[in-house]
């Protein structure tokens, strides 16, 4: 790893994932970020304390946010991204500019949520998913991939 004030370059499986602070990220982006941060504290996560805010800047240039939603019955949980998701397709949005999700530690989409993003990227793997360490800091670490770095094989009818 290495660091410097706004930067933070880590190295893991090969790839190189850049990591910047959230007040370093173009304003649209800052601004993704922070609904992301603020609908993170409505998550229903009661069972994992795991809280995961996401926000999606949709084709029609507003802002998606969802959150995730636990339930006793596990399978039936929800994550955030496929609920921001549901929300911007009942606006009668289907395209995805961008997609924010924040959560401690900055950790990536799960698997069906990468496959989830990508079915409303409309074939455009530079979409970019940017996640936000949210560990409290008004500054937060934030890291940026796309989703073709993340779902490389996309399942595609
Ligand atoms: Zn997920």
């Amino acid at each position: 790893m290495r660091f410097c004030c706004t930067l933070l370059v880590h190295r893991s499986q090969g790839g190189v994932l850049l990591k910047t602070q959230l007040h370093a990220q173009e304003p649209g982006v800052r601004q993704c970020c922070v609904r992301a941060i603020d609908i993170r504290r409505r998550a229903y996560a009661r069972y994992s304390k795991f809280e995961v805010g996401c926000a999606i800047r949709g084709g029609d240039g507003e802002i998606h946010v969802g959150v995730n939603v636990e339930n006793a019955a596990y399978p039936l949980c929800r994550c955030a991204e496929g609920n921001a998701i549901a929300g911007m397709v009942a606006q009668g949005v289907v395209q995805i500019e961008y997609v924010v999700i924040a959560l401690r530690g900055g950790g990536s989409p799960c698997g069906g949520c990468r496959q989830i993003i990508w079915e409303f990227c409309q074939g455009n793997k530079d979409v970019k998913v940017y996640m936000v360490d949210d560990n409290g800091s008004d500054n937060p670490w934030v890291s940026v991939m796309t989703i073709g770095e993340l779902l490389p094989n996309a399942f595609v009818l």
